[in-house]
Parts: C-alpha cells; sequence; structure tokens
C-alpha cells in the first residue's frame, strides 16, 4: 500500500515538495479533503479557511518554483482558535469571541506565514484556554481520535486531536499548566511548551499572563524541533520575551543518551498515578536505561503546593485579563441594554461560559483589597518555594522525567461536574509553569508588566 501524505513527516514532506513529487497545492488539498470528511465527528476545528489555505499554497508552490523557499514553505498546519489571524475569526473557543475577527496577526502567525506554510483553519479549545478536556468549549467537546467516547485533554484538544487524527501534520497550541502536554500526552502525540519567554505571546490572547507559553504539537520530537525553529525568537512586542539567542532545535537529536542524568522525582511517582500509566513510564525509562541514562531519584518537596498556588495564580491573572471583554470594545454585546452596567452585566453574563465565571470570581476574591496579602502574595510565595525545588533539581540531573498525567483519556462528561478531579490532571504539569517565569530587566521589582490588583468600592 502507497504511504499518504498525512502519513509523511515534516522530513519527508520537505524532500517531497523540493523534488516535486507534490505540489504545496496538492499538499494542502489533501488535508483540507481530510478535515471536510472526517472533521464532523471530530469537532477539531472550529474554522477552516479553505479560500486563504489554498492561496498561501498557491503563493508557496511559486517560491519553491522560484527556488526562494524557507525550509517550511508550502507545508500547511492549524492555529489554535487562542492566536490571533488578520481576516479570519479567532473565538478563543468563546461565545465572547465567537464575532472576533482580528485586524492583525500574533507574532507566531506573523512568523509562519513569512515562512510560506498555509493555515488550514483554526481549531477547537476550551473557553480561554481554561479546562483539562476541551469540553468547555463554546462549540462542543472534541472526541479523542482513537475512541471518540473519550476527551482528547484541554486545552489545546483541538490542535491535538488534529495532529492525531492527521487533519493536520502540525497544529499550534498554548499551555498556561498543562495545555499542550497533558492532550498531546493524551492522544498519544507530541508537544512541547518551550520555556517561557521562548515563543512570543504577542497576539495570543492572554488567559494567565506570567504563565502562558506558545508552543507545537506535532507526530513526534523531531517535527517539534523543526516548527520550533521557524517560531522561537525575541519578539520587542512581548515583554515577557527572551533576549537569548535561539538554537537549532534539531541539532541534538541524535545525540548518544550515554551518561545523561535522568532525575525521577519521588512526588511524581506516587499512589496518584494509575498502575497502567506507571507502567508505561517505567518500560520507556528502562528503554533509556538500556541506551546509556542514568536514574537518579529526586525530590521537588512542594509539588503538593503547585495545585493551589496555580489556582490562585491563573484565576487572579485571568480575572484581570478577561475585564476587557465588556462588550464595549469588542466582542459579543447583550441585546438592548437599559444602561451601560445593565450592558457590562448582561454582556459578560450571556457571553462567558460557567468554568470561565467560576474562574473570574475566585481570582477577583483573591486580589481584593483586605485578601491579596492572604491569597495573591501567599501564592507568590509558594511559586518561589516551587521555582526553588526545580532549581536544586537541575544541579544533579540533566533532564526531569515523570508522568504528564495521572491517568489516560477519561470518558466525556467523567470528571465535568466535578472542577477539582478535573484540576488534578495537571498535578504534575504545572509546576514549571510555575517556576519558569521571567521578566526583562525594567520589571524585574514588579509581579507582572501591568496593573493587576482590584479593590473593592
Ligand atoms: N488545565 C489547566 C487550567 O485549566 C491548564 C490550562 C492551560 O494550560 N491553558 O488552567
Amino acid at each position: 500500500m502507497t504511504k499518504e501524505l498525512h502519513q509523511y513527516g515534516i522530513r519527508e514532506l520537505q524532500t517531497g515538495l523540493r523534488d516535486g513529487q507534490f505540489s504545496a497545492g496538492e499538499l494542502t488539498e489533501h488535508f483540507l479533503r481530510r478535515i471536510d470528511t472526517l472533521d464532523a465527528s471530530l469537532n477539531c476545528y472550529i474554522t477552516v479557511d479553505n479560500e486563504g489555505a489554498r492561496a498561501a499554497a498557491n503563493n508557496a508552490d511559486q517560491c519553491l518554483a522560484a527556488g526562494n523557499a524557507d525550509p517550511m514553505t508550502g507545508i500547511p498546519y492549524a492555529h489554535k482558535d487562542i492566536f490571533c489571524t488578520d481576516g479570519i475569526k479567532t473565538s478563543c473557543g468563546s461565545k465572547m469571541l465567537d464575532n472576533f475577527v482580528s485586524p492583525y496577526d500574533a507574532t507566531v502567525v506573523e512568523k509562519l506565514k513569512q515562512a510560506g506554510m498555509p493555515i488550514l483553519g483554526k481549531t477547537n479549545m476550551d473557553e480561554f484556554a481554561m479546562g483539562s478536556s476541551n469540553e468547555s468549549s463554546f462549540y462542543g467537546p472534541v472526541k479523542n481520535p482513537w475512541d471518540t467516547g473519550r476527551v482528547p485533554g484541554g486545552s489545546s484538544g483541538g490542535s491535538a486531536a488534529a495532529v492525531a487524527a492527521r487533519l493536520a501534520p502540525i497544529a499550534t497550541g498554548s499551555d498556561t499548566g498543562g495545555s499542550i502536554r497533558q492532550p498531546a500526552s493524551l492522544t498519544g502525540i507530541t508537544g512541547i511548551k518551550p520555556t517561557y519567554g521562548r515563543v512570543s505571546r504577542f497576539g495570543m490572547i492572554a488567559y494567565a499572563s506570567s504563565l502562558d507559553q506558545g508552543g507545537v504539537f506535532a507526530r513526534d520530537a523531531a517535527d517539534c524541533a523543526l516548527i520550533l525553529n521557524t517560531m522561537a525568537g525575541f519578539d520587542e512586542k512581548d515583554s515577557t520575551s527572551s533576549e537569548q539567542a535561539t538554537e537549532d532545535y534539531t541539532a541534538n537529536l541524535a545525540q548518544p543518551l550515554q551518561g545523561l542524568r535522568i532525575g525521577l522525582p519521588a512526588q511524581y511517582f506516587d499512589d496518584a498515578v494509575d498502575a497502567g500509566v506507571a507502567a508505561s513510564i517505567r518500560s520507556a525509562l528502562d528503554q533509556y536505561k538500556a541506551l546509556g541514562a542514568e536514574l537518579v531519584d529526586i525530590k521537588l518537596p512542594n509539588t503538593k503546593l503547585a495545585i493551589p498556588s496555580y489556582y490562585l495564580i491563573a484565576p487572579a491573572e485571568c480575572s484581570a485579563n478577561l475585564s476587557r471583554l465588556d462588550g464595549v470594545r469588542y466582542g459579543h454585546r447583550c441585546e438592548d441594554p437599559a444602561d451601560l452596567e445593565d450592558m457590562y452585566k448582561r454582556s459578560r453574563a450571556e457571553g462567558f461560559g460557567s468554568e470561565v465565571k467560576r474562574r473570574i470570581m475566585v481570582g477577583t476574591y483573591a486580589l481584593s483589597a483586605g485578601y491579596y496579602d492572604a491569597y495573591y502574595l501567599k501564592a507568590q510565595k509558594l511559586r518561589r518555594m516551587i521555582k526553588d525545588d526545580f532549581v536544586a533539581a537541575f544541579a544533579d540531573v540533566d533532564v526531569i522525567m515523570g508522568p504528564v498525567s495521572p491517568t489516560t483519556a477519561f470518558k466525556i462528561g467523567e470528571k465535568s461536574d466535578d472542577p477539582v478531579s478535573m484540576y488534578l490532571q495537571d498535578i504534575y504539569t504545572l509546576a514549571i509553569n510555575l517556576a519558569s517565569c521571567r521578566h526583562r530587566p525594567r520589571y524585574q521589582n514588579q509581579a507582572f508588566p501591568f496593573q493587576i490588583q482590584y479593590h473593592w468600592h
């Protein structure tokens, strides 16, 4: 049986395009056809941009013919619907932005466009990236392609499911506490959440600004590294962007593992992990050992503080970020408001779903005068302790390994009435988001590069 185009890895696509085995137009058409026939049962895409993708593929073919193509030219991909795209709806999975068409491109979008990559469409996600199952989307849940009765994980569930079902060779995502790593794991593909500041957040709709980071889903680590080469880099439009020079992320892919010190945190291998998940991690670790790596027991003693501090800091930041959505500037506005206050209230009540409202309420409470020190400030102190754990651990090991989440993909509806059990999905992923926040020097003494504290009047 001959291999079909959606089964190719990125390097094979690059070679095929250059050798003229197929054109960018044919490749894009192949994926658009797959989306057309298969997405109705998966719900990965909120918007499919047939025309835009075809036009970009046409341009890509011209660059390839003229010999001035970038390595990624002609490779189609999808964006999580959190990245602003000029002329294509950017909903962030919310009714609030169902009518929002951004007038500009996010930096990540701009970079991939400049490389000549056609955008197939925008993928489904938990509303404002809040969730671990993709069930909080205004556009309905995404189905896990391996078992459509189960969730693909979240919040970047549409991107993960699209790559797993080969409805896109690559898709972008964002990760505030696990939203790239957990859905990648639950759909059996590879995802990378780069270090905070490595990929620009400009034009990526903010959920919790000190934790949010853009990244990517692909079939394997090599494909992720290739696309990261195009996405990463300093951006003066993002005040938290890293000025450190980028590397070629493909350079070390074939490096031998002899002598690599792999840290195994005791706290990530306890009873909370399903037996099946633990067994598959152990068998992967055996492989690493057989290839010459050394397994080292380490401790991240403050792991248990990650969920309580994250679920204060993330709601606090989101309550500030989402305050701009008030029905005045853009987004949903209620019908026939009686007065200004009625417009604010009803626009927000109608536009946001229940998980988003829950977090805005928690965050506003935690930031209000009188409670700030007791909750928000305390959570920031815990954050420091979590960071110190990682700094100490990395003094001894090269990498830290462990499960991504305690379970495999769960059934749709299984956890939707139990927010706390849903929050536990990210117990192993969110600590690193808390640990890796950074700021450019001029912001060093501030909690954030913007005013966040609220007062009750
Ligand atoms: N599941 C976590 C949350 O709901 C993480 C989400 C994310 O990384 N965007 O906040």
